[in-house]
């Protein structure tokens, strides 16, 4: 993995949003060069402020890289993991229908959904907690990428309003 720092985030080891806006500006033109389809999802992790706060900045962050870890491997090798933001990450999939998008971030969602602790490969932290997340997918939702990230985004903010632990399409809207 690069450890280009001005691309990359340090704390996870995620490419971050300079990196991410690259990446998904080439996503968007092989797609539309070649007529394939892209998925992207934005998610968000649920009341976190809420956890920071009652167990400390530095269980927040082993929490930000497992969630980060736990999306990358079962998002695949094909998907690109960005964090996007303090505890928001977004997710490329190249070639990929929002359905099977979202049949995989729905699986990152449950397989979270039930842990009791999370770690970061150091430290161990005793928490529950949840993600929401939204998607939408080109060229169905949008034809460009800001388009496919404020319908990705619009996604996540019903995913919220619904309740939270929860992953939208956009198309559902
Ligand atoms: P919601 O369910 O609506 O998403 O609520 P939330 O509490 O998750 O959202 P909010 O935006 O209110 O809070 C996000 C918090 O994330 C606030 C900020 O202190 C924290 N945060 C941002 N970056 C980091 C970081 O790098 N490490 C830690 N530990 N916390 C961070
Ligand atoms: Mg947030
Ligand atoms: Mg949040």
């Amino acid at each position: 993995m690069s450890t280009d720092n001005s691309t990359h985030d340090t704390l996870t080891g995620l490419i971050n949003r300079k990196g991410f806006e690259e990446k998904l500006k080439a996503a968007v033109l092989h797609a539309q060069q070649n007529d394939r389809p892209l998925s992207l999802a934005f998610l968000d992790i649920d009341h976190f402020k809420r956890l920071n706060d009652s167990m400390g900045h530095e269980a927040g962050d082993v929490v930000i890289k497992a969630v980060g870890d736990i999306v990358q491997r079962v998002a695949g090798d094909k998907a690109i993991i960005c964090r996007y933001g303090g505890e928001e990450y977004t997710i490329i999939f190249p070639d990929t229908e929002r359905e099977q998008a979202f049949l995989l971030i729905e699986r990152a969602r449950a397989e979270i959904a039930q842990l009791k602790s999370m770690s970061d490969g150091k430290k161990k932290v005793n928490v529950q907690l949840t993600i929401s997340g939204g998607i939408a997918a080109y060229p169905i939702d949008a034809q460009e990428e800001n388009e496919l990230l404020r319908k990705a985004d619009q996604a996540l903010y019903k995913a919220k309003g619904s309740g939270r632990n929860k992953i939208v399409l956009s198309y559902e809207e």
